[in-house]
């Protein structure tokens, strides 16, 4: 590991401001980022470590919803009553996200800024793009079964590992960023992650310097929500691919539906098109099979991960058709 400073400022406007300067990272929890300095993949020459924010509030929103700061534990997110009752897509996501002890360490912040596992990105003997822009992609005609298969371009074709940016899309969260000029805004999840295209070392669309101090959640959507994930190794691992949905049955008839997709793509994947040819239809499970295959009908898989267009459409018909067996 190269030696770095380190500082740990009381107001955000102090740690914007510093995390805004050439070599300064952000740090939280730490789970992703002292990996890959140990690795030699990240180089700060300072770290803000942001733990002594006021960033740590968990409450109910005047608009029915929730407001989770950007410091609390996946843990306590998880576990949380109003979570697990009202936004159980979120609770599954996380739980089916890590150990156990990482989930006590690592924050809602740093849930959704995790950096992509592709092995190549922390092997700094391989080209890579997102590592080393110009270097060239080692995934592309390399070892590419955990790969994208949608919005990937021939600059990378990596995917982003978090599970619970995946629910949080279904949910229409907000997050809440603070920048180092002190103006506060408010960006649909769906607009922070990014896909590749040229510039795959951006991950995000958040300038120098921003923080993201917290997550909204509006009131949850009717129907029935859930997650479901596969993965090589039960105990915990990425996705291979993962589904999270909302469903509303009323009369037999899908009266709405929301659905995302892990580990297919740059960015949690959102099949609109599918969601509408699916709304008014049959709740059964030759329609969701139909809205399955709708909903990677772009895909452009590398030979080694095909299966994973077969497996996202068998899973969402999986997932729907268990939510109307329960209710939808
Ligand atoms: Fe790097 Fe992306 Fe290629 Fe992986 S897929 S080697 S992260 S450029």
């Amino acid at each position: 590991m190269r030696p770095f400073t380190f500082e740990r400022p009381t107001s955000i406007t102090a740690a914007t401001q510093s995390a805004s300067q050439l070599g300064a990272k952000f740090i939280a929890g730490g789970t992703n980022l002292l990996d890959l300095m140990k690795v030699d993949v990240e180089r700060p020459t300072n770290l803000v470590d942001i733990s002594a924010l006021p960033l740590r509030d968990f409450g109910a929103t005047a608009e029915g919803g929730l407001r989770i700061g950007a410091l609390v534990s996946n843990t306590d997110i998880a576990s949380d009553e109003r979570v697990r009752t009202r936004y159980p897509v979120l609770a599954q996501a996380l739980l089916n996200g890590a150990s156990g002890q990482l989930r006590n360490q690592a924050t809602a912040g740093g849930n959704l800024l995790q950096r992509t596992r592709c092995p190549y990105f922390y092997d700094v003997f391989m080209p890579c793009n997102k590592r080393q822009p110009g270097s060239g992609c080692s995934a592309i005609g390399g070892y590419s079964r955990l790969h994208a298969i949608l919005g990937a371009s021939r600059d990378c074709i990596a995917v982003h590992p978090s599970d619970m940016a995946v629910a949080l899309n279904v949910l229409k969260a907000e997050i809440e960023v603070h920048a180092p000029s002190g103006v506060v805004r408010t960006l649909p999840i769906s607009s922070l992650h990014r896909l590749p295209e040229e510039t795959p070392d951006h991950d995000t669309t958040l300038a120098p310097g921003e923080l993201i101090t917290a997550i909204i959640l509006p009131p949850p959507p009717a129907g029935r929500q859930a997650y479901r994930k596969v993965r090589d190794r039960a105990s915990f691992d990425f996705a291979v691919v993962s589904v999270a949905a909302v469903l509303e049955v009323a009369g037999g008839t899908v009266r709405d539906v929301r659905l995302a997709l892990g580990g297919v793509a740059h960015k949690p994947w959102q099949p609109h098109a599918a969601e509408r040819e699916l709304v008014g239809s049959p709740a059964s499970t030759d329609f969701f099979l139909a809205a399955g295959q709708a909903a990677v009908a772009g895909a452009r898989p590398q030979p080694a991960n095909e299966f994973k267009v077969t497996l996202a459409e068998r899973l969402i018909a999986r997932t729907l058709t268990d939510l109307a067996a329960t209710g939808g």
